[in-house]
């Protein structure tokens, strides 16, 4: 059996075919160009291979509601080539296997689930602060999914009193995601957040606003691991408070190791590193595969 995953991004697309147990056994990486440029490699990548079904991740926004018209459609993207490109459906009119379609987000968390640093467990969820914040969860191999996928990065926190950074989410202004991603650093301190690696106030009040939305999540969620990705979390600095403010928020409510003495392996960073996407993508082709088989298509 032979699996196709791609992992949609803004900037790459990284594509693997993999076996029955999802190894890749060739893999590729394809720059974000214009649709028909990116689309037409990708679909040479896939060629000459007998695939049994193929999963995408995909960067968003991006429509995952199966029921929708616009079904696998990349909607209002901020990448403006790619506005209302179908992309699974490309790949299916051209390849003829089941596809699964997901947010990026959802497609690591699947992977880290699976392979990464919540393998063998029943559920974690995984957190990306990069651009946006989002996070997937992921319970008995299946992402939680409702009305629509969770939108985790946009919750509400309590602000620092000394903040008055006046956040940047164009819905809610100072929503986690306001307040706390990427851009959001770049704003309030005037640098880009890998040159604000000495800067302890940086990571400290990063520390403060993320510890917080982790305590929601494990509040309602009660994963059995939480991990951490994105182009923010590559600061040291960051995870010492995280795990500090996260044990003073949630002074000892919980009675588990894993919020307490054992948080460093509670709290982790991705295992697979930058190949979560394209795994995920991966075991997204299989489920896509079995529900077919279920519906007996
Ligand atoms: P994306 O979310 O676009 O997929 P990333 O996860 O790399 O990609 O997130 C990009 C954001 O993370 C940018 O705002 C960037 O400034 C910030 N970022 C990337 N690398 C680092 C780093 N090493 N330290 C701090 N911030 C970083
Ligand atoms: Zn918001």
């Amino acid at each position: 059996m032979l699996f196709g995953g791609i992992e949609a991004g803004g900037t790459k697309f990284v594509c693997a075919v993999g076996d029955e147990k999802k190894n890749a056994i060739k893999r590729t990486q394809i720059p974000t160009t214009i649709p028909e440029e990116t689309l037409a490699r990708v679909i040479r990548f896939f060629e000459g291979f007998e695939l049994d079904a193929i999963g995408i991740g995909s960067f968003g926004p991006a429509d995952v509601h199966p029921k929708s018209p616009t079904y696998g459609m990349l909607t209002t993207t901020p990448k403006t080539a790619w506005r209302n490109v179908p992309l699974m459906q490309r790949i299916h009119d051209r390849f003829r296997v089941p596809v699964g379609f997901q947010t990026d987000v959802n497609a690591a968390a699947l992977g880290e689930a699976a392979f990464g640093a919540a393998q063998g467990l029943d559920s974690c969820l995984y957190i990306t602060v990069g651009t946006g914040i989002g996070a997937g969860a992921v319970i008995h191999e299946k992402l939680l999914h409702g009305l629509s996928h969770p939108e985790m990065g946009h919750i509400l926190v309590r602000r620092h009193p000394n903040d008055e950074y006046p956040g940047r989410c164009p819905y809610h202004q100072d929503c986690l995601e306001g307040l706390a991603s990427g851009p959001a650093i770049e704003d309030r301190w005037g640098e880009k957040g890998v040159l604000l690696k000495e800067r302890e106030e940086v990571w400290k009040l990063e520390g403060y606003y993320i510890a917080q939305a982790l305590m929601q999540y494990i509040l309602i969620l009660s994963p059995q691991k939480v991990i951490l990705g994105g182009g923010v979390m590559k600061q040291e600095l960051i995870w010492v408070h995280i795990r500090q403010y996260l044990k003073e928020l949630l002074n000892d409510y919980i009675d588990f190791p894993q919020l307490s003495s054992r948080m460093d392996d509670y709290i982790v960073p991705p295992q697979l590193g930058d190949d979560a996407g394209v795994k995920g993508a991966l075991v997204l082709a299989d489920q896509a595969r079995q529900e077919a088989k279920g519906r007996g298509d």
